[in-house]
């Protein structure tokens, strides 16, 4: 075994970090992880630390760590089958009996699955499913997509385009053009503080109209948005959100994606978020949870009625031209079988829903009072801590002052992993299915410690 100071070396020489300060790390002044092994709620490293991942990885380990049971499906379909392609009608067992499951855990009017590898090329073959379908309709002009500011939706060329967060277009020449940006839904963020939350509601759909309006509903063929806002800083929509911009899109005639990469498969302790805030999307982007991050698979959920329109387009132009080498990889969706299973053999949806309920309770029990808690939000095994400097005028740090970043770090030292969400000081959790409500109070504890003994001033 690489004794950690090899590794080290070896992993600051030649490793290529995503979402990392590439030179501060390849110069050895930011702190690396070396993980070697987990279980349950739990990660090892190197070192000999146990830590609890309140995070489950990047919200995608929803099963928890060390299940036997994926592990043994993936091996078996390794031995068995490692690969064959998709293309031209080409399957194996895996991936129809996983394109089935998806189509029975899916809300209603769904028709197909296409499969990818993660979250950002799923999306891209959305937009292109979006441009095709425009295209089969005679209707070309109809291809701009709206996203929100702080959604999340990869970060591809279209994909970091639909991303509504600074970091992801900074240097990059993004978003391309296609993209339009509107309001986040985010209450707590709302400039006119004297709105109610149903006025904010109003003032996001009449944001939405405006904008439809000035590009012209006929150049618009899309709108993307996560049911919660994730990256963006965790983030449930107000109430009667989704129902008020479904209506506009409805009068439009623009199309719904839902991007359930997050909250497909339990996470808001409903199977799917669409479920959970009665969305009728045209496409649902699927990911993490779909095999809990045991092997890369993703996938696009086409609605029935969009998928008219394909068999329409290839019985006029021929095969449709979009696939990967990967798309429905069997060791992914042997991954993905084992994985549903288990969610529905340990009732780990309804856990979800229940310890993070209680996660969402006791956190507000303990910090709520704080001075410098703005705001605890959340939903199923989804929580965010906002920190402000005055509560009563809703004044915010300074992103200099890295206030998120020192309590996840602090966090950290105390062992229990939280994420500092990368726009605004906001401490996020989204822990793995399988957590207890013991585990819960030490995630709960352990913050309100760190959060006492920080130094706001
Ligand atoms: N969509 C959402 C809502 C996400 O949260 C993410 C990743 O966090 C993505 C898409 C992109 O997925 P990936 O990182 O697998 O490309």
């Amino acid at each position: 075994m690489l004794k950690n100071d090899q590794l080290d070396q070896w992993d600051r020489e030649n490793f290529f970090h995503p979402s990392t300060h590439l030179a501060q790390h390849a110069r050895g002044e930011s702190p690396n992880r070396i993980v070697t092994g987990g279980s349950g709620a739990h990660i090892e490293d190197r070192d000999g630390n146990k830590l609890l991942d309140a995070f489950a990885g990047l919200y995608c380990v929803n099963v928890g760590y060390g299940r036997p049971e994926i592990a043994d499906a993936i091996a078996a379909q390794a031995k068995e089958l490692a690969y064959y392609h998709a293309y031209v009608g080409h399957g194996t067992e895996a991936s129809i009996t996983l394109s089935k499951m998806i189509l029975d855990r899916a809300p209603k009017n769904m028709s197909k699955v296409y499969f990818g590898l993660g979250g950002s090329d799923a999306n891209e073959t959305n937009v292109k499913l979006i441009w095709y379908y425009n295209n089969i309709l005679g209707r070309p002009e109809k291809k701009k997509i709206i996203s929100r500011w702080r959604g999340y939706h990869g970060s591809g060329l279209m994909t970091g385009s639909l991303t509504g967060l600074e970091l992801f277009h900074k240097k990059f020449d993004l978003p391309l053009t296609q993209v339009l940006h509107t309001e986040a839904p985010y209450y707590y963020r709302r400039d006119n503080l004297d709105q109610t939350e149903e006025q904010f509601v109003e003032h996001c759909v009449a944001k939405l109209e405006e904008l439809i309006e000035r590009e012209g509903a006929d150049t618009i063929a899309a709108f993307i948005g996560e049911p919660i806002l994730g990256t963006g800083g965790i983030v449930p929509p107000p109430k009667g959100y989704w129902a008020a911009i479904q209506k506009v899109l409805k009068k439009h005639d623009i199309l719904l994606v839902a991007d359930e990469v997050v909250t497909g498969f339990g996470r808001l302790g409903t199977m799917m978020g669409s479920d959970h805030y009665e969305m009728e999307p045209d496409l649902i982007t699927i990911a993490k949870g779909l095999t809990s991050a045991y092997a890369p698979l993703s996938g696009s959920i086409v609605g029935d009625k969009m998928w008219k329109v394909f068999e329409q387009g290839t019985d006029e132009y021929g095969p449709i031209g979009h696939g990967w080498t990967y798309s429905a990889h069997p060791i992914g969706a042997a991954a993905g079988i084992a994985n549903l299973k288990l969610i529905d053999e340990l009732n780990l949806v309804q856990n979800a829903g229940e310890v993070g309920n209680y996660l969402n309770a006791q956190m507000h029990a303990a910090l709520d009072d704080h001075p410098n808690v703005g705001n605890i939000r959340g939903e199923g095994m989804m929580c965010a801590v906002e920190f402000v400097k005055d509560k009563d005028s809703r004044t915010f740090f300074d992103p200099s002052q890295k206030i998120g970043p020192q309590i996840a770090g602090a966090l950290g030292q105390k062992k229990v992993i939280g994420r500092a969400m990368p726009q605004g000081d906001i401490l996020g959790f989204a822990p793995p299915f399988c957590l207890t409500k013991q585990e819960a109070d030490e995630v709960v504890s352990k913050t309100a410690d760190v959060v006492k003994a920080m130094d706001f001033s």
